[in-house]
């Protein structure tokens, strides 16, 4: 009897996984037992709950002060009520209304806030469905690919390098099967697996060679297994629900963007007391004031209205949602960006290294020449048994498939392997690899690694085992008994072809006994390779040509153009590299290409010394990968990395921008990169790069449109109330007045309609600025390079002076109109608002574009002018509505006051011809600077200590 203990899962078949150890499971039980069992998805986040998210905006301890200020100010409402025995003139109205306002604008701001910050949450987590894990199943007998998501109990899965694990389960079939666990055992190296290994439950988990585990990557080998559980039932569903959820991490823009909110926050404490201190002391001359409740709240609510509506708030939340959105636009054009960091990486990118096959060129691999010792050419037909032979021997040793369907040939597999099929399709008598298989069955075979370089397999041939190796010919022919003299011819032709840019591979074979293949089987990889790939009989080469992607040829241009060093970096031949580079401009005069082999003699500072004088990388391994990663990133550069491999995940990880292939790359190369090209294309990460330069100046606009109404607004209300204290003193009507700039309603309605919609209109906005004339963005550079921060301040305080003059000129006609004291300071102020609120508003157009507006097409940047029409509306109906004037404590007869809208309206207009100037000015100064600046060369990115250096 078996011991249930040791033998819970003793063969397929039993009740709980009941499946077709050949067949799997039919679509009918697979869909009947995902209703039971549910998706294999682990859950990750928690749900965004919108009403927590509204919640969490009132944690600003100003927004809690404003609110607890507004509450006073009812109680003093209710209690001026009681005093006018409950009779309800305009004033005690005013008095009810005005605390409504502050809280109808906290709370609005508050919703904008929860609103977007639910949205970037939303994209972010659409982001990850973006690419759904694939996995290959068995299902009615025939091998599919489907998400991993759907993968249910019982399912046969097949596995291969570079694979991720997708579900618990038990092999039943493996070959040299490692897999790397270190998400559930944190052991990196790969655990050896074996189907044969004794069923043992007791085991520790990393001890269970027969079993597989969820998100484990399969470094090397081949294996069938059946799922056992899925989802949060597997061993890493099982710890993942007890461990706390990673807090997601920031970019250095957030970073800088939250410390600069930190700023706001201290700044916004200062002005809230400053402003107070000043009313206190402006209050001297009536200390009966000091009694009164009403006074206190007054100047409470004033003081925290100026923090609240001068400190942009909503700065943390603008960039994650416009980082968001550009991902999403990415999406579109098939770059699958994974985290939000990667964006702004894109955005300072220096260097795009990348594979040459499929990524530079189509992955159209064409066979045009064949040779062996005896002759060469094929291209004039003469076919004749030797090149049958290599055709065979090729298609053999291959995994690919060619079928015919509908006319169309439909090649699965390694473009290298198809283009064999092509030509046994061709001129063999075995017309598909199907029959030739049936003819010469297949024994053994160790696939394809980019590591080794070769392919080998084991056929029967005429009652014979043959052993066929196909690879790279440098490397196999040193493992042929050819003569010296033989080997120099061959490589002579190898170099020849590669001096052509053709991909070369040669083939050899040997013959062994069904002695030594037995015992070979019993034997490790190793032993088998060293047996296998040795003293072997040279067969012949063949070339094949791959061309350049032409898309890929123009984006280079870009790449130059942009201050951006494209480099190559392949396994195959150095001089096919050097042709297909010099054809595609990345390889120039001067630059350096380097082998593999050579790289390993030079010391990693040798090569860090010299990364940017490297073009072209070849034969090199995955491994080099990491080593040009880290040189470059040594000398401080944002390196973007290409990789398709289970063995380029390092190097992906450490780039600054992992960049994995969506067609051909393995899925754990799609977990190491942060973006995914859906279309394995070069073109698609250089239009990232663009993408992630023009979200970068979208924060900047969005950032710099806060900040100058802010700037603006302290000027005003602050340093306004200071000089008016001072101007007002001998105006008799203003003797004993309180004198304020702008009511606290105001101010906030000014914040709510100026600093909310037409930010969000400035990051939905697209620009037709071509960010790819100019070097990389710094990642040394600050938010507020590139005279920014000077931009921001001139305009903020021009903006600010205008309304103070508007303000003092609004007084002025009053005073002349022998308005009384109260009046005064209501047109005043009125006017003030009206100027502050239009010149805010209208300088988000401003921003929109860096050339001057009456230059734009105002249809092009609809969403901001719809978001300023909007504003404005809301702007003018405080000011023009009797009604709702007199609430916001402005002056009522506006309308009926030409001079007053004169000044309202019109000196705004000022701004217009101010702003052309400037940008004019700045265009020209651009032009000039382009044209000596032309971008000729590469040119590393310094850091402050090396340009202070270099200075010296
Ligand atoms: P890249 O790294 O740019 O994708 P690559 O595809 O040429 O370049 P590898 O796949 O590592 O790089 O191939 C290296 C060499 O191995 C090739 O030059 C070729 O000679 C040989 N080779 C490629 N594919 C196969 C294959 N399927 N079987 C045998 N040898 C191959």
């Amino acid at each position: 009897m078996k011991k249930k203990k040791e033998m819970i899962y003793p063969e397929v078949g039993n009740e709980l996984l009941q499946t077709n150890i050949k067949k799997g499971l039919t679509t009918e039980e697979a869909e009947s037992r995902k209703k039971i069992y549910g998706n294999n998805e682990i859950k990750k986040s928690k749900k965004v709950n919108p009403f927590l998210v509204y919640l969490g905006q009132f944690k600003d301890i100003l927004v809690i002060i404003l609110m607890c200020a507004a509450m006073l100010s009812y109680i003093f409402a209710l209690i001026s009520a009681s005093r006018h025995n409950w009779v309800f003139d305009t004033e005690l109205i005013v008095e009810f209304i005005e605390p409504s306002i502050i809280l109808f604008v906290v709370l609005t701001n508050s919703l904008v806030g929860a609103i977007q910050e639910i949205k970037s949450a939303k994209a972010v987590d659409a982001l990850s469905k973006l690419n759904p894990l694939q996995a290959k199943v068995v299902r009615n007998g025939i091998l599919i690919s489907i998400d991993s998501k759907d993968v249910t109990i019982g399912d046969i899965v097949m596995l291969e390098a570079g694979d991720v694990v997708p579900a618990d389960g038990y092999l039943l079939f493996s070959s040299n099967l490692s897999s790397i666990e270190s998400s559930l055992t944190g052991e990196s190296e790969p655990s050896l697996k074996d189907h044969l290994a004794p069923r043992d439950m007791q085991l520790p988990l990393a001890d269970r060679k027969f079993m597989l585990y969820s998100s484990s990557i399969i470094a090397t080998g081949v294996g069938y297994y059946v799922v056992s559980a899925i989802g949060q039932q597997t061993e890493l569903g099982k710890i993942s629900s007890l461990v706390s959820q990673q807090k997601e991490a920031m970019s250095p823009l957030q970073i800088k963007i939250n410390k600069l909110g930190k700023i706001f926050g201290y700044v916004g404490i200062a002005l809230f007391l400053g402003s107070m201190i000043m009313q206190i002391l402006f209050a001297i001359p009536n200390t009966a004031h000091y009694k009164e409740l009403y006074f206190w709240s007054t100047v409470i609510i004033n003081g925290v209205s100026l923090a609240v509506a001068a400190i942009p708030e909503g700065l943390i939340a603008f960039t994650s949602i416009i980082l968001a959105i550009g991902v999403q636009r990415m999406a579109k054009k098939r770059a699958i960006v994974k985290d939000l960091m990667a964006v702004e990486s894109l955005g300072s990118c220096a260097v795009i290294c990348s594979d040459k096959t499929g990524t530079l060129t189509q992955n159209k691999m064409t066979i045009i020449d064949l040779y062996n010792l005896d002759d060469k050419k094929f291209s004039n037909n003469q076919i004749n048994n030797n090149y049958l032979k290599l055709i065979e021997y090729g298609s053999l040793c291959s995994e690919a498939n060619l079928s015919l369907e509908n006319n169309e040939y439909k090649p699965v597999g390694d473009p290298t392997e198809v283009s064999f099929l092509y030509e046994l399709e061709k001129y063999s008598s075995f017309k598909t690899k199907k029959e030739l298989e049936k003819q010469y069955e297949r024994i053994h075979v160790l696939p394809f690694d980019s590591d080794r370089k070769l392919m080998t397999s084991i056929n029967k041939i005429d009652n014979k085992l043959k052993v066929i190796i196909k690879g790279a010919p440098d490397v196999l022919i040193n493992r042929t008994l050819l003569d010296e003299k033989s080997k120099d011819k061959v490589l002579e032709i190898n170099n020849e072809w590669a001096n052509n840019a053709y991909r070369v591979l040669a083939i050899a074979s040997k013959e062994i006994t069904k002695k030594e293949l037995d015992i070979l089987l019993t034997k490790d990889l190793d032993y088998q390779l060293d047996f296998l790939e040795n003293n072997l009989n040279f067969d012949g080469l063949v070339a094949m040509i791959d061309p350049p992607r032409e898309e890929a040829k123009d984006a280079i241009a870009v790449c130059k153009m942009s201050g951006i060093k494209p480099v190559m970096i392949t396994g195959d031949n150095i001089n096919t590299a050097v042709a297909i580079a010099k054809s595609l401009n990345i390889y120039n005069e001067g630059d350096l290409a380097i082998t593999g082999s050579q790289l390993e003699n030079l010391s990693d500072e040798e090569l860090t010394n010299n990364i940017d004088k490297y073009s072209v990388y070849a034969r090199v391994k995955p491994e080099d990968k990491l080593r040009i990663v880290n040189a470059w990133q040594k000398r401080n550069q944002v390196v973007a990395m290409t990789g398709d491999g289970v063995n380029d995940a390092p190097a992906l990880k450490a780039s600054d921008i992992g960049c994995a292939m969506g067609i051909t790359g393995t899925e754990a190369s799609k977990q190491a990169a942060n973006m995914i090209l859906a279309d394995d294309n070069f073109s698609t990460i250089v239009s990232a790069v663009k993408n992630g330069r023009s979200i970068y100046q979208k924060i900047k606009n969005v950032i710099q449109n806060l900040l100058i109404t802010s700037i603006a607004e302290v000027i005003l209300v602050f340093f306004g109330l200071l000089i008016f204290k001072f101007v007002f003193k001998d105006w008799e009507p203003l003797k004993g007045k309180d004198i304020y700039i702008l009511s606290a309603t105001q101010l906030l309605w000014i914040n709510l309609f100026t600093h909310g919609f037409p930010a969000i209109a400035l990051g939905l906005q697209n620009s037709k600025e071509d960010y790819m004339n100019k070097r990389p963005i710094s990642k040394y550079e600050s938010i507020f390079a590139n005279g920014m921060g000077w931009n921001t301040l001139w305009q903020g305080t021009l903006i600010g002076i205008l309304s103070m003059i508007s303000y003092y000129l609004g007084a002025l006609w009053s005073f002349n109109n022998n308005d009384t004291g109260e009046d005064i300071i209501r047109s005043a102020s009125t006017i003030a608002f009206l100027v502050l609120g239009i010149t805010a508003t209208f300088n988000s157009i401003n921003l929109m574009s860096k050339k001057p507006i009456i230059m734009s097409n105002p249809f092009y940047y609809w969403k901001v002018y719809a978001s300023v029409i909007f504003s404005l509306a809301f702007l003018l109906l405080v000011a023009f509505v009797k009604k709702i004037t007199v609430v916001f404590k402005g002056y009522e007869n506006l309308i009926n006051s030409p001079t007053l809208l004169a000044y309202g309206l019109g000196l705004p207009l000022i701004l217009i011809p101010i702003y052309f100037v400037h940008k004019m000015f700045l265009l020209l100064l651009e032009k000039k600077k382009n044209k000596s600046n032309l971008i000729k060369d590469f040119q590393m990115i310094l850091s402050p200590k090396e340009r202070k250096m270099l200075k010296k």
